[in-house]
């Protein structure tokens, strides 16, 4: 299998995206690490690994704010003595805190960008430093298409996002010379609790802006996280990829 022997540590995993690429991932080969953000989350978490386990692969789940630098290295330590290495990362952990720009509160930006972009440098600074010893490694990084194109009421989400975009190029460089890809993937309008809380109106608006008429699913990103992280991609690096049915071209 594409993955066998390899081990890769999804960020925000317990549920949605994070929890689907960790599952097509085990399905490759993987032995995965789950990351969970708080203690209310473990049982979803649970239920990933439990899957994980039938698929036939090796799974643990582990607890960390990786918004937070300490906990976001502890992470990957404990992921590397449980499985010896880290070749995959997917840095997925993300969240949404929507409003106007005038009605946007410091806290709301704080917490967006402290999650969805401080959380990318803490995991990768951290991977990265068994990977540059391994001279191997894959980073992905989930973007989105509201990085690239912004959007009303989430001025916090489209620089955070945008700044993953940056990041990623940024490593992408730094990295190359020593075996290690870093890329971005953008997914456009995705089925997921994160989408779900849109209202309807918000939703047609959306579904109208899309060539092929439907939202993608956890499964699309999933099959995208999956082929950058696989040796079919080995020459593929520093680039933004768009998962939304051609919402953005
Ligand atoms: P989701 O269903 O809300 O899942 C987000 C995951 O991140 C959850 O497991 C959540 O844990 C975890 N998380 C949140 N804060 C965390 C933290 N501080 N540390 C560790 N984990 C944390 O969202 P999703 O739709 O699957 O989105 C996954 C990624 O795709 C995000 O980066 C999102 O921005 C991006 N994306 C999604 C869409 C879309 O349409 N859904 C489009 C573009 C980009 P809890 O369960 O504890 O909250």
């Amino acid at each position: 299998m594409k993955f066998d022997g390899k081990v890769a540590l999804i960020t925000g995993s317990s549920r949605g995206i994070g929890a689907e690429t960790a599952l097509k991932l085990a399905e490759e080969g993987a032995d995965i690490v789950i990351n969970y953000p708080f203690e209310s989350e473990k049982d979803s978490a649970e239920e990933v690994v439990n899957k994980i386990i039938r698929t036939g692969r090796k799974a643990v789940m582990i607890e960390a704010d990786v918004s937070v630098f300490q906990e976001a290295e502890s992470l990957v330590k404990k992921a590397v003595e449980e499985f010896g290495r880290i070749d995959i990362l997917v840095n997925n952990a993300g969240i949404t805190r929507d409003n106007l720009l005038f009605r946007m509160k410091e806290e709301d930006w704080d917490a967006v960008i402290n999650v969805n972009l401080k959380g990318v440098f803490n995991c990768t600074k951290a991977a990265a430093k068994y990977m540059l010893k391994q001279k191997s490694g894959k980073i992905i990084n989930v973007s989105s298409v509201v990085g690239i194109m912004g959007n009303i009421s989430q001025a916090n989400y489209a620089a955070s996002k945008a700044g993953v975009i940056g990041f990623t190029r940024s490593i992408a460089r730094e990295f190359a010379s020593r075996g290690i890809t870093a890329n971005a993937v953008a997914p456009g309008f995705i089925e997921s609790d994160m989408t779900a809380v849109l209202s309807d109106k918000v939703k047609n608006e959306m579904l109208a802006a899309i060539p092929l008429q439907k939202f993608g699913s956890q499964r699309d990103v999933a099959n995208l996280i999956a082929f950058l992280a696989s040796p079919e991609a080995d020459y593929i690096n520093g680039q933004v990829i768009n998962v939304d049915g051609g919402m953005v071209m």
